[in-house]
């Protein structure tokens, strides 16, 4: 597909966490968000209450059926925009109308949570398939300096609009945390964020940093500093360690007791075994795996290994 083709509908890419999926953007061109997070890979930009010039329902669901039919492979149906796609004023109606024509695709929205608490947007988000949320911080200082929100979002809201949605709302619920050195990564943060993701339910925990060069100088972490950072939550918290980065990095030698004891900390996916484990380890890991030392178990729609998941009260399955 070539990028000018459709206004509003991008892709297909592929996606480890998702799936083939095709995209909405809601606000196209622009950059039109109620967050400036220091983070962002568009451009800086002042947040917004709402989206300006939305295209019309018409023209997205004309674009997504014909995007459809020539990409009929495609396994996930993606709501998302150049910024916050709950601003869009018309989300409601639109997410009806795609799931008059999704036939079989799953849908999701990437949103950063800004909206949850709001009642009609619940209403409309609970009609989706993934809600993949953000929550970067779980104290009002971390949340103001990392995300930038539009004056008058309150943190609180957030985070009880979450809990409130994850109580009626049937599909995957997935928290993404995007991990930025000295802002969310302090012992005080992840405590505040491991309390708080204790109550939210969540399907999945992604945790990530910075792919691309961002809006403002912001450093990204490597895959050992997340995986180190991911052992400090609750061990029956669903992580994983999302990101691109992964082949930089070093692998490392791990005898069996020790791959039983960081399965234990912490359930790995197959991609973050590979990332860890030097050739030899892996050939470990599958041993155990064969001898049934090693459990696995579906979180958010991947595979985890673990031991122990049995004794552990997980949410979800
Ligand atoms: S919520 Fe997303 S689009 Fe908005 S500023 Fe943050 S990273 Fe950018």
């Amino acid at each position: 597909m070539t990028p000018s083709k459709y206004r509003t509908i991008f892709g297909p890419i592929p996606s480890r966490r998702f799936g083939i999926s095709l995209g909405i953007d809601l606000s196209p061109g622009t950059k039109q968000c109620n967050y400036d997070c220091l983070y962002c890979e568009l451009a800086a930009a002042k947040p917004v209450e709402a989206i300006q010039n939305p295209p019309s329902v018409e023209l997205v669901v004309d674009e997504l059926k014909s995007a459809i039919k020539e990409h009929p492979d495609i396994e996930v149906i993606t709501i998302t925009a150049n910024g916050e796609p709950t601003l869009y004023p018309f989300l409601d109606e639109l997410i009806d109308r795609i799931n008059e024509i999704k036939n079989g695709y799953k849908t999701l929205i990437l949103t950063n949570a800004s909206t949850i608490w709001m009642p009609q947007i619940q209403n409309s988000l609970a009609k989706l398939d993934i809600a993949k949320l953000s929550l970067d911080c779980a104290t009002k200082e971390c949340f103001k300096k990392l995300d930038r929100p539009l004056e008058g979002t309150e943190l609180e809201n957030i985070i009880e609009g979450i809990k409130s949605f994850r109580k009626r709302f049937k599909g995957s619920m997935i928290i993404e945390i995007l991990m930025v050195p000295s802002i969310n990564t302090s012992k005080r943060e992840i405590e505040a964020l491991n309390r708080t993701l204790l109550d939210l339910g969540a399907d999945r925990i992604d945790i990530g940093t910075v792919d691309r060069p961002p809006a403002y100088p912001i450093e990204p972490l490597s895959f050992k500093e997340l995986y180190e950072i991911s052992k400090e939550f609750d061990p029956s918290l669903p992580i994983h360690i999302a990101g691109r980065h992964r082949a930089k990095e070093a692998k490392s030698s791990f005898s069996d007791e020790e791959i039983l004891s960081t399965l234990l900390k912490r359930p790995l996916t197959q991609a973050d075994i590979e990332a860890l484990f030097d050739e030899e380890s892996q050939k470990r890991f599958e041993a155990l795996l064969q001898k049934g030392k090693i459990e696995t178990k579906k979180l958010g729609g991947l595979l985890f290994y673990g031991t122990g998941f049995s004794k552990q009260k997980r949410k979800s399955s």
